[in-house]
């Protein structure tokens, strides 16, 4: 059985007047699940209520990559470097992430993922992490290559994610400006970097309920990635049989 699995988009907006805004995702999204044996389905960021129609249709949810959470949404006034926020996104992906975790579906949230599922569950976010993070490392690489490696993590042992690594140390490629500061309650950290910011968290109690703040589809030949979409995946072919 092939499990569905929901990829959140980006709304893009092209700078051409005569286009109007678009739902984006970047193909290394559906390579890579295609490649660990997943049927990817795109979910374009409709009204809330939709999210709840969308979770009965998939077996496994991907929020990827984009722009910054809104601080209101966890208490702040916006700091001053706070990028750009779509929050249509923001309200659709809050409700995917609840229904899922309510449901035990398979999530594996990457990059802005891990911090909308961060603000879902009641935990916070560096706004700019350079500003607010005692000697961080360089999170924001620039002139990046696709598969350019970045800074070091350290995996906590036991953790789903080093079931899915195969070890305690990795690079990965870093490209974000934002973090999770306080994690949402029910939630651990399995990863952090040399600086101390929250690299990837997990809830325990779930199938497979994975946070990552990198971006691991970029380097699909990578044996991190491999790890993590096979095991994302199998757990969503799990629940697909379930449901069944
Ligand atoms: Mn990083």
């Amino acid at each position: 059985m092939t499990p569905v699995i929901g990829i959140s988009c980006s709304t893009l907006v092209l700078p051409d007047l005569r286009s109007s805004p678009r739902f984006a995702l970047a193909r290394y999204y559906t390579s890579c699940v295609v490649e660990a044996g997943g049927l990817p389905l795109l979910l374009p960021s409709l009204e809330p209520e939709a999210a709840a129609a969308f979770l009965t249709r998939i077996d496994g949810l991907i929020l990827s990559g984009g722009l910054d959470v809104d601080p209101a949404l966890y208490g702040q006034e916006p700091h001053p470097r706070l990028g750009v926020v779509d929050e249509p996104r923001d309200a659709f992906e809050l409700e995917l992430s609840r229904g899922a975790r309510e449901q035990g579906m398979p999530v594996f949230a990457i990059c802005r993922g891990i911090q909308i599922v961060n603000v879902a569950f009641g935990g916070t976010l560096f706004q700019h992490v350079p500003d607010q993070v005692p000697g961080a490392v360089k999170h924001d690489q620039e002139g990046l290559t696709d598969d350019g490696l970045g800074h070091s993590i350290e995996i906590v042992p036991g953790t789903r994610l080093h079931a899915a690594a195969g070890t305690e140390k990795a690079r990965v490629n870093s490209l974000h400006h934002q973090a999770v500061d306080a994690v949402a309650p029910g939630f651990q950290v399995s990863a952090r970097a040399a600086d101390g910011v929250v690299e990837a968290m997990e809830d325990r109690g779930q199938p497979f309920f994975v946070g990552v703040q990198w971006h691991p589809e970029r380097r699909p030949f990578d044996p991190l990635t491999r790890g993590l979409f096979r095991d994302f995946v199998a757990a969503a072919r799990v629940a697909a049989r379930a449901g069944a």
